[in-house]
């Protein structure tokens, strides 16, 4: 059993004011494996009073000095990457493809911030002004269980990077990797204060952060929902938001699609992280005319998706993080045969050699519309769906009506026809023919998929606020 007793403020381990315990699980056998104490609104506000007394001293360090801070974190975080990897397995359930990323993404997105510092440009000039950088103040670094540590890490980075101090507040169902992190953080010997990392609920420790008025940004990664109400309280004060909310990504296979390059790009993206990640790719858009044959092989290649242990190589889908998900995601695939949707791939109930944890069946419909719930709603789940379009512009119009606008894939045999209808989706990230992350690039959403952009100079700018200095 894990004891996790202690939150970190002000550079050091300390007992927190709260004393609720929080009950962390194995998703894949729905056992309790350890607790956390969690922090309360007394413990937030002690965190933020730490970071703003950090602040005047960081906010003048050089850009050297930074940098140095940031490779000691890269170094430290790094270190631990066996431990976080055992982590995720763990209180999480991700599969090997994913929990190899999840082990090494929280020091990579490090170094992505490192490169970014570098070659950012502090000081400008627009005509006669010279434009200054000026960071913000206190940043509350809100974050979610499905990346938790490498949320806290590219977060951190970033806004250490521009001169904030912060305030973290992780996710309380993630208590595991953010007890690894926080303790490699702390290794990195930055000075105290500078990051304080406070475990706790949304509504308390999270509101805290949300509505003070000394925090002066908040970045979080969530869901639309708990973003819509940081966003309310935020306007308080005009505290400046980073939002990374949901996403229902289209999949748009074009008609002069190779069917045999587009199945597996379509069915990994729909099902990456066992289908709770916020770019899965979750509305497969076909041509009426193909219709039959993708369906064929949409088909075979879900029914062939190994889900079950994490721990067996071949499991491509893990368990779902909580009952409350496992339910969610059962409740959906009734919806969609209620709305008259046809099952092609999977359906409610467990995956079968599976008993105790929450694994679900990964799910295929087809005869969807773009009105039904299924299509318009975030599962965060393994159930994807097939819609039928006639022409290419019905298609981008599919693609385009929903509320969400994080990421998009085309997939097409011509490259420079998949580019052009590339360019008319909204979406803050659209794939053409692959999967390819570039950290490089900004990330985030359109629509209700957030607010702002993170990673590289655009990560760092947003934790700043330009200063026009004329003389
Ligand atoms: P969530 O919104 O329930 O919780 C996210 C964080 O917000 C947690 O730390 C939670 O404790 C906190 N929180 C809850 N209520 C709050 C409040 N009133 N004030 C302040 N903080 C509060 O999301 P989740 O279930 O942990 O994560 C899944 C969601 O995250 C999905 O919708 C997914 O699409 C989204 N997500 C988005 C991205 C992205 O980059 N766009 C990445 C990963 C996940």
């Amino acid at each position: 059993m894990h004891h996790i007793e202690q939150v970190y403020i002000n550079g050091e381990f300390v007992s927190p004011h709260g004393t609720e315990r929080f009950d962390l699980y194995n998703p894949a056998t729905a056992c309790v494996i350890g607790q956390v104490r969690l922090a309360d609104a007394v413990d937030g506000e002690r965190a933020i009073a730490a970071a703003r007394a950090a602040f005047p001293a960081w906010s003048k360090t050089t850009k050297q000095v930074r940098i140095a801070a940031l490779q000691r974190m890269h170094a430290a975080v790094a270190a631990r990457h066996d431990d976080l990897l055992e982590a995720v397995v763990e209180e999480y359930g991700a599969p090997a493809s994913r929990s190899a990323w999840m082990a090494s993404y929280p020091a990579e997105v490090i170094a992505q911030a490192i490169a970014a510092l570098e070659a950012f440009e502090f000081t400008t000039v627009a005509g006669a002004a010279r434009v200054e950088m000026t960071p913000l103040g206190v940043a509350g670094l809100i974050t979610p269980w499905n990346s938790d540590a490498g949320f806290i890490c590219g977060k951190l980075a970033a806004a250490l990077a521009a001169g904030c101090t912060a305030v973290i507040k992780p996710s309380e169902m993630s208590a595991l990797q953010t007890q690894i992190v926080t303790e490699a953080l702390h290794a990195a010997d930055l000075p105290p204060g500078v990051f304080n990392i406070v475990t706790g609920r949304g509504d308390t420790v999270g509101e805290t952060i949300s509505r003070h008025p000394h925090v002066a940004k908040i970045s979080f990664t969530g869901s639309t929902r708990t973003g819509k109400a940081i966003l309310r309280n935020a306007a308080e004060n005009f505290t400046r938001v980073t939002l990374e909310l949901g996403g229902k990504s289209p999949t748009l296979i074009l008609d002069d699609a190779d069917i045999k390059q587009a199945i597996p790009l379509a069915v990994q993206a729909g099902l990456m992280n066992s289908g709770q990640a916020c770019v899965a790719g979750t509305r497969i858009l076909v041509p009426q005319s193909r219709k039959a044959e993708f369906e064929q092989a949409l088909a075979l290649a879900v029914a062939a998706v190994a889900s079950g242990d994490p721990r067996d190589a071949k499991t491509v889908v893990g368990p779902m993080v909580s009952e409350r998900q496992w339910q969610r995601v059962q409740g959906y695939i009734q919806k969609g045969l209620a709305e008259g949707a046809r099952l092609l791939a999977g359906g409610v109930g467990r995956p079968e050699g599976t008993r105790d944890g929450w694994f679900v069946r990964p799910t295929l419909f087809t005869d969807v519309h773009n009105q039904m719930a299924i299509a318009r709603d975030e599962i965060f789940g393994p159930v994807l769906c097939v819609i039928a379009y006639r022409d290419e512009a019905e298609a981008i119009a599919i693609a385009n009506d929903t509320d969400y606008g994080l990421s998009a894939l085309v997939l097409g045999g011509d490259s420079g026809r998949a580019r052009r209808v590339a360019q008319q989706i909204q979406a803050g990230r659209v794939l053409v023919n692959t999967l390819t992350h570039e950290p490089k690039a900004p990330f985030g959403g359109f629509k209700h998929s957030g607010v702002g952009r993170e990673m590289g100079a655009w990560g760092i700018s947003a934790f700043m606020e330009p200063k026009s200095i004329l003389s």
